[in-house]
C-alpha cells in the first residue's frame, strides 16, 4: 500500500459522478466476524484440519471504521449505489439507506416475501425464529407459521443459501449499477463467488476506474486500475478523509 494509492483512489472518488462501492466479508472481519477465504477464514481453516474461528455473537457485533467510511461517503452525496455480499446487516446498522443498498445474499434480520418480495424484520412478520427456526426456503413449513402481514404470502429467511436464486430485484439494480458507474470500490472481498464476481469484470468493461482495496489475492488483481493491499478498517478511513479535503479545496 503507497501514499499515491491513497491519493488516486480519493482524486477519483471525489470527482466520480456514480461511485459504486462492493463489499465481501472482509469488511466485517475487524468487527470480529470471521470471512470465509481470509488467512483465518472458515473454509481456510477447514482445509488445513483446523476448527472453525471464533466469532462474536452475530447480533451483538457493530460496524467497524471501514463501515462508517461508506456511510460518510453516502453522507457527502457520492454513493450511488452499495453492492454487499455480506449478510451481517452491518450496512444498514452502520446508517446506509436502504434505497442505496443491494444485499446480494440477504440479512440475517431480515425475513422476505415470496409473493410480493418485500423485506421485513422478524419483529414486523411476527416470526419468532425459537418458534418457527430459521424459515429457509427450503424449510418445511410449521404449523400456524406467519404469513407476510403486507399480502399474506409466504415468507422466508432472506438468506440465501446454496442453491438459493438470489434475490431477482436486488442483482438486477446491482448489475445495472455495475455496468453504469464510473468508479467501483471493491472492499474486502475474494471477489470468487458469482455472479457478483462478475460486477467488477463489468465495470471494467464499462471503462469505470475500478479500485481494489483486500488484503488477500484475487483474480482481479492484474486487471484493476488500483490494488490496495491492506486493512479495510485502515485504509478506507484514510481514502474518505482525503476525498473529503479534496471536496473542501475545491
Ligand atoms: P471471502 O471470505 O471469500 O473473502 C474475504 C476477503 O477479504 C479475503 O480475500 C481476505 O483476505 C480479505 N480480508 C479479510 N479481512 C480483511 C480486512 N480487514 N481488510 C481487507 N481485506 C480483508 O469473502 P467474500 O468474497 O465476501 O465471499 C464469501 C461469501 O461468504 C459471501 O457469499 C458472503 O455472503 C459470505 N460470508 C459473509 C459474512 C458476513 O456477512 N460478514 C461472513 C462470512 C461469509
Amino acid at each position: 500500500m503507497s501514499q499515491e494509492q491513497i491519493e488516486l483512489a480519493a482524486e477519483w472518488i471525489a470527482k466520480s459522478k456514480r461511485l459504486v462501492v462492493f463489499t465481501g466479508a472482509g469488511i466485517s472481519t475487524e468487527s470480529g466476524l470471521p470471512d470465509f477465504r481470509g488467512p483465518d477464514g472458515v473454509w481456510t481453516r477447514r482445509d488445513k484440519g483446523l476448527p472453525p474461528p471464533k466469532s462474536k455473537p452475530w447480533h451483538s457485533v457493530d460496524p467497524n471504521a471501514a463501515h462508517y467510511a461508506i456511510v460518510e461517503l453516502q453522507n457527502l452525496g457520492l454513493l450511488d449505489f452499495l453492492i454487499s455480499q455480506n449478510v451481517d446487516n452491518l450496512h444498514l446498522k452502520s446508517g446506509i439507506r436502504p434505497k442505496l443498498l443491494a444485499e446480494l445474499h440477504g440479512n440475517t434480520t431480515l425475513m422476505r416475501c415470496l409473493q410480493c418480495d418485500r423485506q421485513m424484520t422478524h419483529e414486523e412478520a411476527g416470526w419468532d425464529q425459537k418458534i418457527f427456526g430459521p424459515g429457509y426456503r427450503t424449510s418445511p413449513s410449521q404449523p400456524h407459521q406467519p404469513q407476510c402481514p403486507y399480502c399474506g404470502g409466504r415468507i422466508i429467511s432472506s438468506i440465501v443459501n446454496f442453491g438459493d436464486p438470489l434475490p431477482e430485484n436486488e442483482l438486477n439494480t446491482a448489475l445495472d449499477h455495475s455496468k453504469t458507474c464510473d468508479v467501483f470500490l471493491a472492499v474486502g472481498s475474494s471477489l470468487v463467488v458469482t455472479p457478483a464476481a462478475y460486477m467488477p469484470q463489468m465495470a471494467l468493461q464499462a471503462k469505470a476506474k475500478v479500485i481494489l482495496l483486500n488484503e488477500g489475492e484475487t483474480p482481479f488483481d492484474k486487471a484493476v486500475h488500483i490494488r490496495i493491499h491492506g486493512k479495510a478498517g485502515v485504509i478506507l478511513p484514510q481514502i474518505v478523509e482525503r476525498v473529503k479535503q479534496l471536496l473542501q479545496s475545491d
